[in-house]
């Protein structure tokens, strides 16, 4: 499973469509500051189901739509689509039939994110699991921030380790133990209640 292209279309200053292909091998961004080479990454980050506007420079969601210059106006909406080549089957089941996943994420105005799974409509969860499962993700140590080998050098402990459960693939199971914990509390809920309509009842 590995990331083949990547389409932006109103995110941030790639306010044109711009369909970027990433071929086999190691791929390197290259121009003058301000270009807009950080904003790659944030598209990567944000087709994973980034949820911290914090994590893409920002104040609130939205700040990723292109905000206009003195020449164009703002958009309504942001989108980035990523494909994933999957003929090598290695991507979770559920989504592995096909040789390529187009993921879709839109933000509209005022209308919050929308997700798609090739072509279907899906939750952020669904797309945030699929990347978990691929041990990758918005959070992954793959993705490196600007100054942010300082900050993992003086890293708690804690948080080193979330990097080696990233790399061990076990954060997806993580979320999974946390969903079953809150079934489980919600099932003890209703077996006291249950109890408790017998007890008024004998
Ligand atoms: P450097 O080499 O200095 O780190 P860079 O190539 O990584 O720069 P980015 O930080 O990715 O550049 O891009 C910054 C540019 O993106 C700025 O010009 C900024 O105005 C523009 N930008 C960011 N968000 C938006 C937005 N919502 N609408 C329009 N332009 C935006």
């Amino acid at each position: 499973m590995r990331f083949d292209r990547l389409k932006l279309n109103g995110f941030k200053s790639f306010v044109d469509p711009t369909d970027l292909v990433i071929r086999e091998g190691l791929t390197g961004v290259v121009g003058p500051n301000g270009c807009g080479k950080s904003n790659l990454l944030e598209a990567l980050r944000w087709i994973m189901g980034e949820n911290r506007p914090t994590a893409m420079r920002g104040s609130g969601m939205e700040d990723v739509i292109f905000a206009g210059t003195s020449r164009r106006s703002a958009r309504g909406h942001a989108e980035v689509t990523l494909t994933i080549d999957n003929r090598d089957r290695l991507a979770p089941a559920g989504f592995n039939e096909d040789d390529h996943i187009d993921i879709v994420r839109r933000i509209t105005r005022d209308a919050g994110s929308a997700y798609k799974i090739n072509g279907k409509e899906v939750r952020a969860r669904d797309v945030q699991m699929l990347f978990a499962d691929a041990s990758t993700g918005a959070h992954s140590p793959a993705l490196v921030r600007q100054g942010q080998i300082s900050e993992l050098i003086n890293a708690k402990p804690q948080n080193r380790r979330r990097i080696l459960e990233e790399a061990a693939g076990i954060s997806g199971l993580y979320q999974r133990r946390h969903e079953a914990e809150l079934k489980l509390n919600g099932a003890e809920g209703n077996l006291t209640r249950v109890d408790d309509t017998l007890e008024q009842l004998a």
